[in-house]
């Protein structure tokens, strides 16, 4: 058995899944998924990954990995269409917090975990921020047929991802460092021993997260929308969206293929620098490495590290940053920055309608509010928003906007330079009395 490598030796740049369609044979068109709606006892098509399999066919019926991922919620949002203010009917809401770890990293997982069995390994490995490394755990565990090795950075990981990892049987290796720095050890550590890698720098990943948009589309009775909106972090997502579309629309199965916005955080806003400050692109492969290399030494030489409340974003040296100048290209992109503000402002609309998701997730609302007010998005655009995690992973972060406790507000808020909670949801505090319970509930309701 030869070493499994995510990245080319002779140039370090990372691998990419090139299928040859002739003889995939991809369907002649999108609806004849539809059909596999009927065979859902059958695990491969009750996965909302494995249902598209024909569209990431780099294995076997039988060497499938499912627990069941991908069975997501895609919502039209009409309060959070109001605070973006796009029209009614225009603004929906991908839910990927409903995967079975509960963020979006599922779908990739089964697919990596799928070719990592293909390779007979027997452990896997990630640096992680926190989802990618629950998700991992969550699948050693139900399925038993690896163990998991997670590094993390200290003190960077939100309570609800940590315990995942820890109650699923991860061997969980907390490193003194931030995420940056825990993704490079990681790629030494498993290249040293020759443990499976599961980061996103893992081409099969990808494959997986392309499922995410072969979803939207069903959800959209297959007629693209205008604009996919997505949190940027190691950029896995953004480049599968953009793969999936490409592949897509060489294959003839769409009309046409979306405008993609890739949303940074301010405080870790690498691609947002990159490519709408100093105009980097892919063209045509031949991306000028250079200035994102005199960028990076820039950061190091300020000591700059990324620093924003959505932990899952808060990378400043994303690894797919090629594949996602590639999607951005595709998808004629754009790229934003948001502020922690701006992201806890938009978490709190979308929880109020019920779907709640952690604050990575949130910067898509809160960039499509910013390119809306730019005019770039239309007030008739048909707009997804992708919702990444989960409400539950973060609790510290909203209670502490919806407290009334100032030094709680101050001590995991107020110091990322957030000032107000426009939208917070207050509890009432009331004396154990039932004239001033009852008095309290007439006044407030
Ligand atoms: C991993 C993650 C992201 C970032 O996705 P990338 O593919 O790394 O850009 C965003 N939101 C959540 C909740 C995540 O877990």
């Amino acid at each position: 058995m030869g070493q499994v490598l995510v990245a080319c030796q002779r140039c370090g740049d990372l691998l990419d899944v090139v299928y040859d369609w002739e003889r995939a044979r991809p369907p002649r068109s999108l609806r004849e998924f539809e059909s596999l709606w009927g065979r859902r006892r059958e695990p491969a098509c009750y996965s909302g990954v494995w249902r598209f399999q024909r569209l990431l066919p780099f294995c076997s019926p039988e060497e499938i990995v499912t627990v069941g991922e991908g069975q997501t919620l895609f919502q039209r949002a009409d309060a959070v269409a109001r605070y973006v203010d796009v029209q009614p009917g225009c603004l929906f809401l991908q839910y990927e917090g409903m995967n079975p770890s509960g963020s979006f990293k599922d779908n990739g997982m089964s697919a990596a975990f799928t070719h990592a069995r293909m390779t007979g390994a027997t452990r896997a490995a990630c640096a992680s921020t926190g989802n990618t490394s629950a998700s991992l755990a969550m699948y050693c565990a139900m399925t038993r047929l690896m163990k998991a090795v997670i590094f993390i950075g200290s003190g960077k990981i939100s309570y609800g991802k940590l315990s995942q990892a820890l109650d699923y049987g991860a061997l969980t290796v907390q490193l003194s460092g931030d995420f940056d720095d825990a993704m490079a050890r990681v790629r030494e550590i498993s290249g040293e021993l020759g443990i499976y890698l599961v980061n996103s720098i893992n081409p099969f990943r990808l494959e997986g997260q392309k499922s995410i948009m072969f979803r939207v589309l069903e959800a959209l009775a297959w007629d693209p929308p205008d604009w996919i909106v997505v949190p940027g972090g190691n950029l896995g997502n953004s480049s599968a969206f953009g793969k999936a579309f490409a592949e897509l629309k060489m294959l003839g199965l769409v009309p046409r293929v979306p405008r993609l916005a890739v949303i940074n955080a301010a405080g870790a806003d690498t691609l947002y620098q990159l490519y709408e400050q100093r105009g980097m692109r892919w063209n045509g492969g031949h991306t000028a490495m250079q200035v994102a290399d005199g960028y990076f030494r820039e950061l190091d030489a300020t000591d700059q590290k990324a620093s924003t409340i959505a932990s899952a974003i808060e990378i400043n040296r994303p690894v797919n940053f090629r594949k996602c100048l590639r999607a951005l290209e595709t998808c004629d992109g754009v790229v934003r920055r948001v502020t922690d503000q701006e992201i806890l402002d938009a978490k709190a609309q979308v929880g109020a309608g019920g779907v709640g998701c952690e604050p990575a997730s949130a910067a898509s609302v809160a960039g499509a509010k910013l390119l809306r007010s730019q005019g770039v998005i239309a007030a008739d655009d048909r707009v997804v928003c992708v919702l990444t995690g989960h409400q539950l992973k973060d609790p510290t972060a909203t209670v502490a906007y919806h407290t009334t406790d100032q030094d709680q507000f101050n001590q995991v808020l107020g110091s990322r330079g957030v000032r107000r909670a426009s939208y917070a949801n207050r509890a009432v505090a009331v004396p154990n009395d039932l004239g001033e319970i009852i008095k309290a509930i007439r006044l407030y309701s």
